[in-house]
């Protein structure tokens, strides 16, 4: 059974998600293609059209993102909303996961989900964030992804993790550096369970919420 890592912007690593935003992609990788935060230009809908050609032909797009929110950095708010709610959509019509980035803007995501009949599954990627914040999302088709934070002690992640149902879990280790077993076997601590139980739980996780499916 393989720990996958969901979320990566480390190329060439077996059994992951690669975030490929605006690179060349390779033929048959599993990658993530999508409009960031930080990088929604005023003509974004041009990119858009381009990620939503890649998205509908490759099957090895696994998933739509990173795409959400950022108070802290990026354009202005209202050009964050457009670039995601699209993308969500497109999420939502090829039925594969969005993966979240959302910094100090849970209430747009809150208000995302409030309003909208058919929201994607969404990931939230880096976890991080208090358990009542989990506890509001858990109503919605909302996932949380954890990393490289579930290995500090008393973070938030850590503590989110042992109150988080379980087929709502993904482990990932975006820009860090820290290998995925490492992320693996700090859950498998925390949780009490073997690491294959956690890699065969993500698997069937991800294939529930997906129609392009991992093995
Ligand atoms: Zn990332």
């Amino acid at each position: 059974m393989h720990c996958w890592d969901i979320h990566t912007h480390r190329e060439r690593q077996p059994y992951s998600i690669l975030q490929a935003g605006g690179t060349k992609i390779e033929a048959g990788i599993p990658v993530s293609v999508g409009i960031h935060p930080w990088e929604v230009a005023p003509n974004w809908e041009a990119a858009f059209e381009k990620i939503k050609q890649e998205a509908t032909q490759n099957p090895r797009v696994l998933a739509i993102g990173e795409a959400g929110f950022d108070r802290l950095k990026g354009p202005e708010i209202l050009l964050q909303k457009a670039a995601f709610y699209a993308q969500a959509s497109l999420a939502s019509q090829l039925e594969i996961p969005l993966i979240l980035h959302c910094v100090k803007s849970h209430d747009l995501l809150l208000e995302y989900l409030k309003s909208e009949k058919n929201p994607p599954n969404i990931i939230w990627h880096g976890w991080n964030q208090k358990p009542a914040l989990a506890r509001q999302l858990l109503p919605f088709p909302v996932f949380f992804s954890f990393g490289k934070q579930l290995l500090h002690p008393h973070s938030n992640a850590e503590q989110c993790l042992k109150g988080c149902p379980i087929d709502r879990i993904f482990f990932e280790t975006d820009d860090s550096g820290v290998e995925i077993d490492s992320i693996y076997q700090g859950a498998s601590l925390l949780l009490q369970l073997p690491v294959a139980r956690l890699a065969a739980q993500v698997i069937a996780n991800w294939n529930a919420i997906s129609k392009r499916k991992i093995a």
